[in-house]
């Protein structure tokens, strides 16, 4: 048996269509059922819906032997203990800083609110900024409104949810997609099946380009 965690919503969704190239196709609807162990027609797989911050975690204590997680939730997590051998190439969108528009820094050390605290480090250390990180764990762009922060670090897709707060793009951290990432016992244990779906998606995001 097979089993891959992934998290529901967005990649959920996006994930299907590889998935399914696969030869993978969930018998239920995780928006529907409330079951959190999902079978699929193939008798040799299951997928376990998990948070996406939990992906990593499920995937490195053995408990899944594959995953789909974002590269953010992958770089916050510190994922030295998976194999990361494909991106999907779904789930696509950018981690950037963010400001009031047309706003600079109020103070000399800059204070930036974000989720991703290991990223926002690296990135603003990498560039020599003086930064102290406030962690939040959801409605970043607030923080700027009411003078918690500078700036945020968030994940921006179509840069709507900024714009509805008065928040505009600045710089671009990285570019971020999903990708599958596989238990190393499971790499060498399961070498045979983990192997052939990593070649069976590699295949279907080669074709979806
Ligand atoms: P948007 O308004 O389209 O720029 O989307 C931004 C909001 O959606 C932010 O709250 C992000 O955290 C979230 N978001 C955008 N893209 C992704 C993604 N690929 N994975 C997870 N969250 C995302």
């Amino acid at each position: 048996m097979l089993t891959l965690a992934v998290s529901k919503g967005r990649i959920y969704e996006e994930a299907l269509p590889l998935l399914a190239a696969a030869g993978v196709r969930p018998t239920l609807d995780p928006d529907k059922s409330r079951k959190l162990i999902i079978p699929t027609d193939r008798e040799d797989m299951q997928l376990l819906i998990v948070r996406a911050t939990d992906v990593p975690t499920y995937v490195e204590y053995g408990a899944a032997d594959l995953g789909i997680a974002g590269k953010d939730v992958l770089l916050e997590y510190g994922a030295e203990g998976l194999y990361e051998p494909l991106d999907l190439k779904i789930a696509r969108c950018r981690m950037m800083t963010a400001a009031r528009v047309g706003s600079s820094p109020a103070r000399r050390r800059l204070r930036v609110a974000t989720k991703y605290v290991r990223s926002a480090h690296d990135y603003f250390a990498r560039r020599g900024i003086q930064a102290d990180i406030i962690k939040l764990y959801g409605s970043m762009e607030l923080a700027p409104l009411v003078g918690l922060a500078d700036c945020i670090v968030d994940l921006v897709d179509t840069g709507n949810t900024l714009k509805a707060n008065g928040l505009e793009p600045r710089e671009l951290i990285m570019e971020v997609s999903s990708r599958l990432v596989v238990n190393k016992a499971s790499m060498k244990m399961k070498h045979g099946a983990v192997c052939a779906l990593i070649e069976q998606l590699s295949v279907a995001v080669g074709g979806e380009e």
